[in-house]
């Protein structure tokens, strides 16, 4: 505990606009749903203030005070957004700054957490009517370019993969499973399709079949959901001249990533088909938690190697990046477990300190702290 308070103080002293050196965690509450309304469900979410999120079951509607002092009854974030805000302010809030960043060189990630029809897909995705993340950001990104550069020198490609069954698969161009290696950029999965994007109206559509092609299993929560991890990957490659006018190539990624729903094998049924997807499932989504655990607690050696999703995720968690995390949760009552455990990981996300990234646009090094001080120490376990 010792070492965040002292980063924060490092931190709060050297902090500037824009720039961030810890995972921020925002929440989403999705509109309540016919089945559920039928299912004769009440609210049990209520946002406050565009950050406290309140679990009000079992407890009078605005009696927050006394919810400020339950246990898993009271969380605050980045921000929450309430079931009415809009793609384009989700988008706007959590990830436009980091594709900012993507075209200044460096990395960023958003993923989205949460139970099977909490909203995730939707957030990401969305609808042709209403475009998520993934669409607004690419959108955003062939809007800034075209504003900065008349040379045509920034390259856009996208890959978009599915961890499934601990089998990572192309989603662009399905066939055999891809192998995960590790080279001077971390850990890539060799032979992905790398599709070279020129505009916003094909990615949509190539998207949405993408999509398509993802691994979907009908279960009881939700007869769509999917028990896949799918991660939408955009490079931008352009080239800069220095102060002595030498040619750099530089290269940002953002890493936009839809996660399996978060609930336990167990809530489903089929369980004996499907237990070894199960565990599987369980094993990324387990891994996943046991980094953040290592991470929180500053531990040497973080498990990335546990499962193929953290080994691809390496560098969006402890890497040299900004990384984003919206957890989606549905404002039902009978989802009250899955919607506190869901707040729980996301309220320990908060605590996750990613390395330290330089701001200035035209600033090639990264920021170093001065060795011996607590951050320091902690980036150097990081980077272990
Ligand atoms: P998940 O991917 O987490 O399993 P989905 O994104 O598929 O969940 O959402 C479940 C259902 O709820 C879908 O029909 C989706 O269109 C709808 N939905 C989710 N979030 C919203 C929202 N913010 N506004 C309107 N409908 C939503
Ligand atoms: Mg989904």
């Amino acid at each position: 505990a010792k070492n965040v308070q002292e980063l924060e103080k490092v931190e709060n002293g050297s902090e500037k606009p824009g720039c961030s050196s810890r995972i921020l965690v925002f929440v989403r509450l999705r509109p309540m749903a016919k089945k559920e309304k039928e299912a004769g469900s009440r609210c049990c979410v209520k946002i406050v203030n565009r950050r406290d999120v309140y679990l009000t079951e079992f407890a009078s509607e605005n009696d927050y005070l006394r919810l400020k002092r339950l246990r898993g009854r009271h969380f605050t974030f980045d921000a929450s957004f309430p079931d009415s805000t809009t793609q384009q302010e989700v988008y706007t809030t959590t990830t436009a700054e980091l594709v900012e960043a993507v075209l200044q060189g460096r990395n960023g990630s958003v993923f989205c957490y949460g139970a099977t029809g909490a909203g995730k897909t939707y957030t990401m995705l969305g609808t042709m009517e209403n475009p998520g993340v993934m669409v607004l950001a690419i959108k955003d990104l062939f809007t800034k370019i075209r504003q900065r550069s008349c040379d045509g020198s920034h390259v856009v490609h996208l890959s978009y993969l599915e961890v499934y069954n601990e089998t990572v698969r192309d989603l662009l161009s399905p066939g055999r499973p891809l192998v995960l290696r590790e080279d001077k950029q971390g850990i890539v999965a060799a032979g992905l399709t790398q599709y070279r994007a020129y505009s916003t109206d094909e990615v949509m559509a190539l998207l949405q079949r993408g999509n398509q092609n993802r691994t979907t299993e009908p279960t009881r929560a939700n007869e769509t959901s999917s028990r896949s991890h799918a991660i939408l990957q955009v490079v931008v490659e352009y080239k800069v001249k220095n102060a002595s006018l030498d040619v750099i190539n530089k290269v940002g990624k953002l890493s936009l990533i839809d996660l399996a729903g978060s609930e336990r094998a167990l809530a489903t049924d089929q369980r004996t088909l499907r237990s070894l997807e199960g565990a599987n499932i369980n094993r990324s989504l387990l891994a996943l938690s046991s980094c953040i655990n290592a991470l929180v607690e500053g531990k040497k050696h973080i498990p990335y190697r546990n499962s193929k999703l953290t080994q691809l995720l390496k560098d969006s968690l402890g890497g040299v990046c900004n990384t984003v995390m919206i957890a989606n949760i549905s404002p039902s009552n009978l989802s009250f477990g899955e919607t506190q455990n869901t707040l729980h990981w996301a309220d320990r996300a908060k605590e996750i300190r990613t390395k330290f990234q330089a701001c200035e646009a035209n600033d090639e090094l990264l920021e170093v702290p001065e060795s011996g001080t607590d951050q320091a120490k902690l980036l150097l376990e990081l980077q272990k």
